[in-house]
């Protein structure tokens, strides 16, 4: 038996995996709902189900693609035809398209009208220094920080991409994430969002699958202690409930990094997090945006992106520490401003809000933290780590989620290979 500890989307991508490959699967999740960090509910303020936050895909995540078209549910995202980004300074009020064309060569940046406003090309070619950057680099010692392609692509494409203040970001991550999207062109950034809800595009339909196949699903079953012995997991305790594990049986433990280093004390993980802040805003009327975008970047506001699906508008900050700590009424002001601008809306009155703090998102993706990720496999032989702070090489996403759990089940079947041989 596998036993998966951890029903986000690197243990639903690990259980799912397994069961692919033939493995018996048990899953055992803390809350009452699997999603994790990635989840759905219904909202009494809004009278509808809402995400925890925007999360946004890209036609370049081939692993999150993968993991949906194996559930069956690849028309779950939705999203423009084209790769466009549409934008808004709010404090200038103008408007722009980033629209990069379609193959690798990035002919886009050559055609003024596809790229920034007021940009040159020499200050994209300068992602080079990013693609050259290594371990110890941040995204200021590769990029011009000062400058308007900063202030109107860098910053929020670096502070959405890595939840942390651009200029301290990780610059090899920042890397990692375009040379699987944009460097393809359209067909590695078109952007996707789920249809409906998180929870209806990337964590039911795992659960139905895993139902199908009689995997056992425990949920409010939290992991307290791991009894480690002659480098082996030997048991398993969840309070009420200990599993004492036979010689054939291996663990993934997919949880956050505060809560993996808890029980394995011996473990070195990311230490430090970032918050993210979403507000969501239920409006009388469906709001749709040019070009059947969605989503739009905010330039010189609170949030930088502004999420729409039918009548809810959703506003994400990332790298948000200091607001967090403001009161939700206080955001939700800052953030219906933002919104009354872009979308031509009256200030007053405020439509029904929902603000929600998310305060460990992900952990700090800095040079030192990014320095701190576990590799999947442990020093304890049938023991093996999922989740996005592990050292994917991806910035912490829901792609970097899922290819984790893959990883870690891919180990776990070939350590029970190599020991039946
Ligand atoms: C607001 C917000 C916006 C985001 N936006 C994006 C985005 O736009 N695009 C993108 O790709 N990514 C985005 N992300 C990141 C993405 O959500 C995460 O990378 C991903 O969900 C992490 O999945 P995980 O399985 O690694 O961790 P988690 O989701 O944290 O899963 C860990 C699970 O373990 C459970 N658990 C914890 N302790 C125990 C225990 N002791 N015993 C049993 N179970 C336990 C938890 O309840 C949880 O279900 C965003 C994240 C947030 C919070």
């Amino acid at each position: 038996m596998i036993h998966v500890v951890g029903a986000g989307l690197a243990g639903l991508a690990a259980a799912v995996r397994l069961v692919q490959r033939g493995q018996p699967v048990a899953l055992y999740e803390a809350a009452q709902q699997a999603g994790g960090r990635c989840r759905s509910f219904f909202d009494r303020a809004l009278g509808r189900v809402i995400d925890n936050g925007n999360h946004l895909l890209v036609s370049g995540n081939r692993s999150a693609l993968a993991y949906l078209d194996a559930l069956g549910a690849a028309d779950s995202l939705i999203g423009p035809r084209d790769a466009i980004f549409p934008f808004l300074d709010l404090a200038s009020g103008e408007r722009w398209v980033v629209r990069p064309n379609r193959g690798p060569l990035p002919i886009w940046l050559l055609l003024p009208g596809r790229r920034v406003p007021g940009t040159r090309l020499g200050g994209y070619l300068a992602s080079w220094r990013l693609a050259r950057a290594d371990d110890r680099h941040n995204v200021a010692d590769c990029l011009c920080t000062d400058d308007l392609l900063w202030r109107r692509f860098w910053s929020p494409l670096a502070t959405a991409v890595l939840n942390t203040p651009p200029k301290t970001g990780s610059a090899r991550l920042l890397w990692a994430a375009l040379r699987e999207s944009f460097a393809h062109g359209a067909a590695g950034c078109r952007p996707l969002i789920a249809r409906t809800s998180l929870a209806a595009s990337l964590v039911d339909p795992a659960l139905q699958f895993l139902h199908r196949h009689r995997v056992q699903l425990a949920f409010g079953q939290r992991l307290r202690a791991v009894r480690l012995e002659d480098r082996q997991v030997r048991s398993l305790d969840f309070g009420q409930r200990g599993i004492e594990l036979g010689a054939g049986d291996r663990v993934i433990l997919a949880l956050p990094p505060a809560q993996a280093a808890a029980l394995l004390p011996e473990l070195t993980a990311p230490d430090a997090s970032h918050s993210i802040v979403n507000g969501h805003f239920r409006l009388a009327h469906p709001v749709r945006l040019p070009g059947g975008s969605v989503l739009l970047g905010l330039v010189g506001g609170t949030a930088e992106w502004l999420f729409v699906r039918d009548e809810l508008v959703s506003l994400t900050v990332s790298a948000a520490d200091a607001l967090a700590d403001e009161p939700s009424e206080a955001i939700a002001a800052h953030l219906w401003a933002d919104t009354a601008a872009a979308l031509g809306l009256p200030a007053t009155p405020q439509p029904p809000a929902r603000i929600v703090k998310e305060r460990r998102a992900t952990f700090a993706q800095t040079p030192e933290q990014v320095a701190r990720r576990p590799p999947a496999a442990t020093r304890w032989a049938n023991l093996f780590l999922a989740g996005d702070w592990t050292a994917t090489g991806l910035p912490a996403t829901i792609e970097g989620a899922i290819r984790s759990g893959n990883v870690a089940a891919d180990l776990a079947v070939k350590q029970s290979e190599t020991k039946a041989r």
